[in-house]
């Protein structure tokens, strides 16, 4: 059995805007997920859904089936329960989701006393062993988060979600806010804990090359659906489906220095929930976009082993993955000029 199955995963905001739609997903114990797509494409949405920390007047169906068990039919008690020892949620932005006037010792320990029933002095012998597994000393347990920089509060931040001992961590762009080194040094420490705990992780991140550096697997979301999931590595390397591809090209490669100067991109915007164009969502920005595509929306197909994409062109000779050694001319002259 998988620790996190999604199946037809949909979510509607009050006001009837559906920001994920129809999403299937796997993950196993020991295994990264990355889900990467621009802003509004559904990824956080996604990810608070798991948990069902959505506002009150979301509607949401399908299944979440977390070691068997479907979080979206738990009663609230046993949800509870579960957004702690179950699956817990690393937060951007350490200063906004720590509270100011607390010492940091006092908020790790507040879900161990809730949860596990600890003693005070249990809770706090767990805090300092906490504090130790992501790399800060015990003694830091009195301090304020704002006595900390961002990089401590940041580990503070993993320490509060590994508290009550979870088999999931969905971790919410949890490196964005940081400068590259300690960016490099928070990812390691992640990458350590799941692969010690045997933890599954979701990560979330605009930033397809920390993914592919980071997961096993790689989920790319427009306008609420997964457009290409596999092997992360693959998916990063050598897209099938254009947004995927354009996703990717976006961002320079070491040691390429033709990329570093003029990196790929993608003009316009994804589109809003409440209007979705017809046919394929990314037909209006899609720079291979057949005539038919403004009228069907193609499901997910297989891609490859163990990997599939939404994309018409899929499996063809004009799927951009699959012209060998060629960029597409399309993609080429989509390119925005370099300044
Ligand atoms: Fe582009 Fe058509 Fe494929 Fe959509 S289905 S990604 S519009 S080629």
């Amino acid at each position: 059995m998988s620790l996190l199955e999604v199946r037809d995963l949909t979510v509607t905001y009050a006001g009837g805007a559906a920001a994920v739609r129809g999403v299937d997903l796997r993950l196993d114990a020991g295994q990264k997920l990355g889900l990467a797509g621009e802003s509004g494409c559904g990824k956080s949405t996604l990810a608070l859904a798991l948990l069902r920390l959505l506002p009150s007047g979301t509607r949401v169906t399908g299944e979440v089936l977390l070691d068997g068990e479907d979080v979206l039919a738990m009663k609230w008690g046993r949800v509870r329960a579960v957004r702690w020892a179950g699956a817990s949620v690393v937060f951007q932005g350490a200063m906004h989701s720590l509270n100011a006037v607390h010492r940091i010792g006092d908020q790790i320990a507040e879900p161990i006393l809730l949860h596990r029933k600890a003693t005070p002095a249990g809770a706090k012998r767990k805090t300092g062993e906490l504090l130790e597994q992501v790399g800060l000393p015990a003694a830091r347990a009195g301090a304020y988060p704002h006595e900390l920089s961002g990089g401590q509060r940041q580990r503070v931040m993993i320490a509060m979600a590994l508290a009550c001992d979870p088999r999931l961590i969905i971790a919410d762009e949890p490196t964005t806010a940081l400068d590259v080194m300690i960016q490099a040094q928070i990812l390691r420490l992640i990458e350590q804990l799941v692969a010690d705990q045997d933890l599954g992780l979701i990560m979330i991140s605009h930033d397809l090359a920390v993914l592919a550096d980071t997961c096993d697997r790689l989920a790319v979301m427009y306008a609420g659906r997964v457009v290409e999931e596999g092997p992360a590595a693959k998916v990063y390397e050598d897209a099938r489906h254009p947004y995927a591809k354009a996703l990717s090209a976006a961002f320079p490669r070491i040691g390429d220095p033709a990329s570093r100067f003029a990196p790929q991109g993608l003009a316009g915007d994804p589109p809003d929930p409440a209007a979705l164009p017809s046919g394929c969502t990314f037909h209006p920005r899609c720079p291979v976009a057949l005539e038919s595509c403004a009228e069907q929306d193609p499901a997910p197909r297989a891609a490859g082993p163990e990997r599939r994409a939404a994309c018409v062109l899929v499996g063809t000779p004009e799927s951009p993955g699959e012209r060998t050694g060629q960029e597409p001319e399309a993609l080429e002259e989509a390119r925005p000029s370099t300044p």
